[in-house]
Order: C-alpha cells, then sequence, then structure tokens
C-alpha cells in the first residue's frame, strides 16, 4: 500500500467488503429458509439530500439480495397517517427492518415516529428501547453511522483498549452512542460539544477523535495530535461556482501528520449504508426460528 492510500482510510473499500460477506450470508440464508431479509424505506417529503440516500440504501439492499420496499409520502403526509404505515409494517412478517429516513417534516415529531417502530425492526437502532440497551451494555440494534466508525477504527487499529477518544458532537444519532461503543470497547473517551472550553486543546489529546458536527472544516489541523487516526462523519453541503461539493468536520488539507484520515466523500458514508444492511440481516435472523438464526 503506498504512503497516500495507508493515511486515508477507504471507508468505501471496507464496506464493499462487508456488503459481500452480507451477500453471501443472505443467499445461505435464503437456500435454507427460502426467504431474505426485507427493509422498508420511508421518505416523507422530497428533501434533495434525503431522495439521494433512500436511493443508495434502496439500491444497494436489492444488491445484496434483500427486498426493499420504498414509501414515498408526501410532504403534507401527518403523523398519525406515517404512524399508521409502521403499525401496518410492523405486523407484516416479510418485513424485518423499518428505517424511516430523517429529517421529517415539522408536523410530524422525529421520536414519536421512531418509537412507533417495532424495536426488533429498528434496524437504524434510534428506538428509545435499543438507545437504552446500548447505554447499558444490552445487545441491540446499534445506530448505523457510530457502528460504522467503531469498525473503520478496528480495521486501522485493532484493539481500542486504553485508548483516548475524543468525539465532538453529542447527537442521539451520532456522538452519544459512538460515545457508548467506544466505551464498550475500553476506550477512555471524551464528549465535547457547542459548550466545551478549550476545544483544540481537547482534540489535542485524542489518539482517536471523531468530528460529528456539521460545521466545514471546523477542526484545523493543529489540533489534531501527531499520529492520531481522525475519523470526519461530518457532512457539509457547499455551493461554489463549480456546482455543489461535500466537505467534512475535518480540514483534511492540514492534517497530513495524521496517523490516518477518513475521506468526505468516500469515508465514513459508505459504512453507515453497509451497516444498515447488516442490522437487517440481523433483524432477519433473530426473527427466525432459534434452530436457523
Ligand atoms: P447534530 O446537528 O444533531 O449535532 C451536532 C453536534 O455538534 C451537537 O452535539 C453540537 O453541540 C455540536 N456542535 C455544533 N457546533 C459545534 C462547535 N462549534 N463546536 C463543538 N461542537 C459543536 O448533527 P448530527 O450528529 O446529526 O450530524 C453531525 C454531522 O455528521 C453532520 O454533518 C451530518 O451531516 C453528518 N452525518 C453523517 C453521516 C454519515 O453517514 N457520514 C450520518 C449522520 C450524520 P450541542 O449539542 O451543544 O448543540
Amino acid at each position: 500500500m503506498d504512503a497516500v492510500s495507508d493515511h486515508h482510510i477507504d471507508g468505501k473499500q471496507i464496506a464493499a467488503q462487508l456488503r459481500a460477506n452480507i451477500a453471501s450470508e443472505v443467499s445461505e440464508l435464503k437456500d435454507v429458509t427460502g426467504e431474505v431479509p426485507g427493509l422498508a424505506i420511508i421518505l416523507v417529503g422530497d428533501d434533495p439530500a434525503s431522495r439521494v440516500y433512500v436511493a443508495n440504501k434502496h439500491r444497494q439492499t436489492v444488491e445484496t439480495g434483500m427486498k426493499s420496499l420504498e414509501f414515498r409520502l408526501s410532504e403534507q403526509t401527518t403523523q398519525a397517517e406515517l404512524v399508521a404505515l409502521i403499525e401496518r409494517l410492523n405486523e407484516d412478517h416479510s418485513v424485518h427492518g423499518i428505517l424511516v429516513q430523517l429529517p421529517l417534516p415539522a408536523q410530524t415529531e422525529a421520536e414519536a415516529v421512531i418509537n412507533a417502530i417495532a424495536v426488533e425492526k429498528d434496524v437504524d437502532g434510534f428506538h428509545v428501547l435499543n438507545a437504552g440497551r446500548l447505554a447499558t451494555g444490552l445487545a441491540s440494534l446499534v445506530p448505523c453511522t457510530p457502528l460504522g466508525t467503531v469498525m473503520l477504527l478496528k480495521d486501522r487499529l485493532g484493539d481500542l483498549s486504553g485508548l483516548h477518544a475524543v468525539v465532538v458532537g453529542r447527537s442521539n444519532i451520532v456522538g452519544k452512542p459512538l460515545s457508548q461503543l467506544l466505551l464498550a470497547e475500553n476506550c477512555t473517551v471524551t464528549v465535547a460539544h457547542s459548550h466545551s472550553r478549550n476545544l483544540p486543546d481537547i482534540c489535542r489529546s485524542a489518539d482517536i477523535l471523531v468530528a460529528a458536527v456539521g460545521r466545514p472544516e471546523l477542526i484545523r489541523g493543529d489540533w489534531i495530535k501527531p499520529g492520531a487516526v481522525v475519523i470526519d462523519v461530518g457532512i457539509n453541503r457547499l455551493s461554489d461556482r463549480d456546482g455543489v461539493r461535500l466537505v467534512g468536520d475535518v480540514a483534511t488539507s492540514e492534517a497530513g501528520h495524521a496517523a490516518a484520515i477518513t475521506p468526505v466523500p468516500g469515508g465514513v458514508g459508505p459504512m453507515t449504508i453497509a451497516c444498515l444492511l447488516s442490522n437487517t440481516l440481523q433483524a432477519f435472523r433473530r426473527s427466525l426460528a432459534p434452530a436457523a438464526s
């Protein structure tokens, strides 16, 4: 491997390998059970970024041999209509995973909608019971981006035990569940956020630095300890005269002294979808009779 590719953590390649493993397991389970995992994806409204994410999720679900059901609902859909659809899918035995693409329009309360999903079909891992199970160290469906982040770190570093991980961002979908996963890997974890003082110093103390903020290139090169491994979760869309480009939360061009860093795009993003497929397969396996799962 050359110096440049070794410095960049290739999320695309690692995600492709994970998807290939999932596809072969789906095929084996189909031979045994005659069934395949089914993922229902619900999109409300037509936010352009959400449409792209949903299209990618649908395509990759089908490519791994699973069944994908797509529900595109109008921007005006009420919370009651959305919950009624989820309740129908909860009862549908051919559906093993249900995903509601966020953000939702203002008239719907995301928390109530997510918590209407049957906990065993909550493949995004956002249901309050899955969040509680993760926080207390019980087996659960784990949010996909944090799961993919930890996979990338273990692929690069092996054992994470004893390392100081700084997670910048404390959202329920990335920062908080990621900090729980890193604690479970025996890291010493610091979670920083918009009220943290001396953020550059906190970042400089990290062996593992994860940026999940949503501020383009907030993390500067001199905030990164030489030899640290940096995971840039941020996806920021910047428009300039050449069109829209994606930029992470880390000033990557200043991060040559990091041991390794994920690119944006092509780092965490592909892992997120691969982990969604992995969670769907896991939900399917759990739905089977104990002898087959
Ligand atoms: P949220 O907006 O929910 O959370 C952002 C977090 O960053 C908050 O905890 C906030 O602090 C903190 N923050 C904001 N400004 C600063 C600052 N100046 N200094 C320190 N902390 C700050 O975002 P998400 O967690 O949903 O997403 C974060 C980023 O990750 C986004 O760019 C998003 O697009 C991307 N993302 C990428 C995914 C992927 O697949 N690659 C998947 C999901 C998200 P506070 O809590 O105090 O407000």
